[in-house]
């Protein structure tokens, strides 16, 4: 039977995580948790969480580790993350890392490899402004590095509507850069000094992307 992978893709907002893990998700058959993904579907059904959660992250600011480490807790229980799963977006502060450890311990499981995506700054406010995805089905487009085939209609389900996320602004980028270099940078020395830590390109294409992290992927499943 195939590896169960518990991995982690790391790096700044706009660096790519969400990209490369929907890719990663087909071609490994894991699913992607997304804690922004859920935080936006708590926001858009106006839940408790969802309340609590909104301001922060209209600010750029990271929301408290309870409220992550409850989500997330509840959805590795469930049975699609049985075969394995890829992290985006989570952990994003040491103390998130420390409780994802002991959480998976009392299930018998690990993190396999915790993966970097090194993006330079100066490179994200491009990335964050420019992007956008279909309403329908969430793929996701750039209006300079990843127009649709044809314009205006989305390449995988044809629906010709769009949305763009409202913390996606210049202002808001440089808040979710300043939490992501003194919030979240800390945990990749913590993956580091456990042997976990794999770095790739992110400033490359999305398929040089993808390439560099089925290599790391491939050597883990191998090993
Ligand atoms: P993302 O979609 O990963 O860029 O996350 C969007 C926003 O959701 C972030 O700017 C934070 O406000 C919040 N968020 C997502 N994941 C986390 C997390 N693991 N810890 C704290 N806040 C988070």
């Amino acid at each position: 039977m195939a590896k169960k992978l518990h991995l982690i893709l790391m790096g700044p907002p706009g660096g790519g995580k969400g990209t490369q893990a929907k890719i990663l998700e087909d071609r490994y058959g894991l699913v992607q948790l997304s804690t922004g993904d859920m935080l936006r579907a708590a926001v858009a059904a106006g839940t408790e969480v969802g309340k609590q959660a909104q301001a922060l992250m209209d600010a750029g600011a990271l929301v408290p580790d309870e409220i992550i480490l409850t989500m997330i807790a509840e959805r590795i229980g469930e049975p699609d993350c049985a075969n394995g799963f890829i992290l985006d977006g989570f952990p994003r502060t040491v103390p998130q890392a420390q409780a994802l450890d002991t959480m998976l311990a009392e299930r018998g499981a690990a993190i396999d490899l915790a993966i970097e995506i090194r993006v330079p700054d100066e490179r994200i406010v491009e990335r964050i402004t420019g992007r956008f995805a279909c309403a329908k089905c969430g793929a996701g487009y750039h209006d300079k590095f990843q127009r649709p085939k044809t314009e205006g209609v989305c390449d995988v389900c044809g629906s010709t509507e769009f949305v763009r996320r409202k913390d996606d602004n210049e202002a808001t980028v440089k808040e979710r850069l300043a939490a992501y270099h003194a919030k979240t940078a800390p945990i990749i020395p913590y993956y580091q000094e456990k042997g976990l830590l794999r770095v790739v390109d992110g400033a490359r294409s999305i398929d040089e992307v993808t390439r560099q992290l089925s290599d790391v992927v491939d050597a883990a499943v191998a090993g």
